[in-house]
C-alpha cells in the first residue's frame, strides 16, 4: 500500500472515529439537551460514521466487486447525512418542519441508495464503474450517469440551504451565541467546499475528499459542544424559559399568523396545536373558542377575557405587545394572564364590605356611600329626594317566641317580599338589626308614603310559614323628603325619618307617617 493511500485511509478513519465519538457522546448526554435537536444530531453523525468507515474500507478494496459493495454501503450514510444535517440545523434554529416535508427530504437519499445498489442493471448513477486501468485497485475510474447529477445537485442544495439559513439567522442572534452558529456554519461549509473540489476534478487520485474534510468539521463540533456549549445554551434555555412562564404567551408574525405558543397557553386552549402554525390567528381563535376574535390589535391596552371550558370559567387579562427588532415591528405577542383568583377575591371583598351577609342586600356602609352620591346628584338636578325608614313591629317577640334562627329567617322573608315591590335600581339597605332604609331619588314624600304603604300592606298579608307555626308581622315606616330650601345632609334627613317612624310606633304601629317640615 502506497504512503498517500495509507494517509487517506487514516484521515478518513479519524473522521469516522471522531463522528462516532460525537454520536455516542450526545446519545449518552441526550437527556441534558433539547430532545429533538439531540436526536437529529445523533442520526446525522451516525450517518457520517457509516459513510466514513465505508469510504475507508473502499480504499482497501482489491477488486471491483469489493469496491462496489463498499460504495453501496457509503450510499447508506452519505445522502442521508446531508438531509439529516439540514434537518438538524433547522431544528436548531427553531424552524418548524412538518412530517410531510421532513419525509420529502429523504426521498432523494433513499433513491440514490437504491440507484447505486442496482446500478449494474441500469447504469443511471455510474455509466462506468471500474478499477482505474492506470492506477489499479483500490482506485476507481467512474463516469457519472444522470442520477449522479441529481444526487449531486441535491447534496449541494441541502448543504447550501443549511448555510443560508444560518446566515439569515446571524444578525438577530446575540453575540454570545454566535460561536455556536459559526461552528454550525463551518460544519456545513467544509463538506460543501470539499464536494466542489471533488466535482471540479481536483481530487487526488480520484479519492473522495469529503470524508477527510469531515474530520475538520467534526473537530469543530467537538469544540462547539465542549467550549461553546453548542446544545446546552441557546435553543434549550430559550425553550425552557418560554415554557416556564406562567402567563400564556402566543407569538404572531406581522401578518397575525401563529408562529409559537408556550405550555401555559396550551393549558388555556387545549385544542391549540402545532398544526395551526402559519395560519391566520383570527381563524385559529374562532376554531379554539367558537367565537370571533374579541380584541382590537392595539398594543399596550389590557383587555379582559372570560373563557368557559367544560370544567371551569376563567378570567384572563390579555395584553398585546409588539415584537420589535432593530426598531421595526416584527410581530406581536399575545400575553394572557389568569386573573380569575384576583377577580373572585375582589368580588368576595366587595361582598364583605358592601353587602349584608344575612339578607344579601346593601349594608349600612353601602347605604351611606351611595345615598350621599344620590343626594348630591338630586340637589344638583333640583329633583325630589325622599327616604323611608322601615322598622319591624315587635320583632323582639318573634325572637323570644320562636328563637333567633327563625328571627333570621323572618328578616330574609321580609327583604324578599319588599324587593318584589321595588323597582330595579332603588337603593334598599339594611340600616340596623331589624330596620331598613329606602332611598327614592326623584320621588316626593307623597310617593314615598304610597310606596311605604304598599310595603306595609304586602308584609301584613304575607306571613311566613315555619315548622313551629305561621308568623305574621307588621311594619312601621317614617317618610322624610329633602327640604329644597336649606342644604340638608343624609344624617339630618334620617333624623326626620326617624321622628316620623317614632310617631308611627307611638300611634299604634303597622302604619306609615310622613315628617312634616315645620314651615309647610
Ligand atoms: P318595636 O315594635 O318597638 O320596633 O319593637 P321591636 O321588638 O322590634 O324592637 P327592639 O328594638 O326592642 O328589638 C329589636 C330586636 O331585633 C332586638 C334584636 O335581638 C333583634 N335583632 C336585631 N338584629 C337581629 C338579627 O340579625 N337576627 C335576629 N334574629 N334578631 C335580630
Ligand atoms: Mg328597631
Ligand atoms: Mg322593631
Amino acid at each position: 500500500m502506497s504512503l498517500p493511500l495509507t494517509a487517506y485511509i487514516s484521515l478518513i478513519s479519524v473522521s469516522g472515529v471522531l463522528n462516532l465519538f460525537l454520536c455516542v457522546y450526545v446519545f449518552v448526554k441526550r437527556h441534558h439537551y433539547n430532545r429533538r435537536i439531540a436526536k437529529y444530531f445523533i442520526l446525522y453523525t451516525g450517518a457520517i460514521v457509516i459513510y466514513c468507515f465505508a469510504a475507508a474500507f473502499a480504499l482497501s478494496a482489491t477488486n471491483v466487486e469489493q469496491a462496489k459493495l463498499w460504495t453501496i454501503i457509503q450510499y447508506i450514510g452519505m445522502p442521508a447525512s446531508t438531509a439529516l444535517g439540514l434537518v438538524f440545523i433547522m431544528h436548531y434554529l427553531g424552524i418548524k418542519l412538518t412530517w410531510k416535508s421532513q419525509f420529502a427530504l429523504f426521498v432523494i437519499p433513499v433513491m440514490s441508495f437504491l440507484m447505486v445498489a442496482t446500478n449494474d442493471w441500469h447504469h443511471l448513477h455510474y455509466r462506468i464503474f471500474e478499477i482505474d486501468p492506470a492506477l489499479g485497485a483500490p482506485f476507481i475510474h467512474v463516469e457519472i450517469g444522470i442520477w449522479y447529477i441529481v444526487h449531486g445537485i441535491y447534496t449541494c442544495v441541502c448543504l447550501f440551504g443549511a448555510v443560508l439559513l444560518i446566515l439569515l439567522r446571524w444578525k438577530e442572534t446575540e453575540v454570545t451565541y454566535r460561536p455556536q452558529l459559526m461552528a454550525l456554519l463551518y460544519g456545513q461549509l467544509i463538506p460543501l467546499g470539499a464536494g466542489f473540489v471533488y466535482l471540479l476534478g481536483l481530487r487526488p487520485q480520484g479519492v473522495d475528499p469529503v470524508p477527510m474534510a469531515l474530520c475538520l468539521s467534526s473537530l469543530l463540533y467537538l469544540w462547539a459542544i465542549s467550549s461553546a456549549r453548542l446544545f446546552a445554551l441557546m435553543p434549550v434555555a430559550k425553550d425552557a424559559i418560554f415554557n416556564s412562564i406562567n402567563d400564556g404567551v402566543i407569538v404572531l408574525d406581522e401578518s397575525h399568523r401563529l408562529i409559537e405558543f408556550n405550555r401555559a397557553s396550551k393549558q388555556m386552549f387545549p385544542a391549540l396545536d402545532k398544526s395551526f402554525f402559519g395560519r391566520d390567528f383570527e381563524t385559529v381563535w374562532k376554531e379554539l373558542s367558537g367565537k370571533a376574535f374579541p380584541f382590537e390589535w392595539k398594543t399596550e391596552i389590557a383587555q379582559e377575557l372570560q373563557l368557559k371550558t367544560d370544567q371551569s370559567e376563567r378570567v384572563y387579562q390579555v395584553r398585546i405587545s409588539s415584537l420589535q427588532h432593530a426598531n421595526t415591528a416584527k410581530g406581536l405577542l399575545l400575553i394572557l394572564n389568569d386573573i380569575t383568583e384576583e377577580k373572585n377575591l375582589k368580588m368576595k371583598l366587595e361582598e364583605l364590605v358592601y353587602y349584608d351577609d344575612l339578607t344579601g342586600i346593601y349594608n349600612r356602609r353601602a347605604f351611606f356611600a351611595q345615598s350621599n352620591r344620590q343626594l348630591a346628584s338630586a340637589k344638583e338636578q333640583g329633583v325630589h329626594f325622599t327616604i323611608v325608614l322601615i322598622d319591624i313591629d315587635h320583632f323582639k317577640r318573634v325572637n323570644d317566641t320562636y328563637g333567633h334562627h327563625v328571627g333570621d329567617r323572618l328578616l330574609r322573608h321580609i327583604v324578599k317580599v319588599c324587593e318584589e315591590q321595588l323597582e330595579e335600581g332603588m337603593l334598599f339597605a339594611r340600616y340596623g338589626g331589624e330596620e331598613f332604609v329606602l332611598v327614592l331619588e326623584g320621588l316626593d314624600a307623597a310617593a314615598g308614603q304610597e310606596l311605604a304603604e304598599r310595603l306595609r300592606r304586602q308584609i301584613e298579608q304575607t306571613s311566613l310559614e315555619t315548622a313551629t307555626g305561621v308568623i305574621s308581622v307588621t311594619l312601621s315606616s317614617g317618610v322624610a323628603e329633602l327640604s329644597q330650601e336649606d342644604g340638608e345632609s343624609i344624617d339630618q334627613l334620617l333624623n326626620k325619618a326617624d321622628l316620623a317612624l317614632y310617631a308611627a310606633k307611638r300611634q299604634g304601629r303597622n302604619r306609615v307617617e310622613v315628617y312634616r317640615n315645620p314651615s309647610v
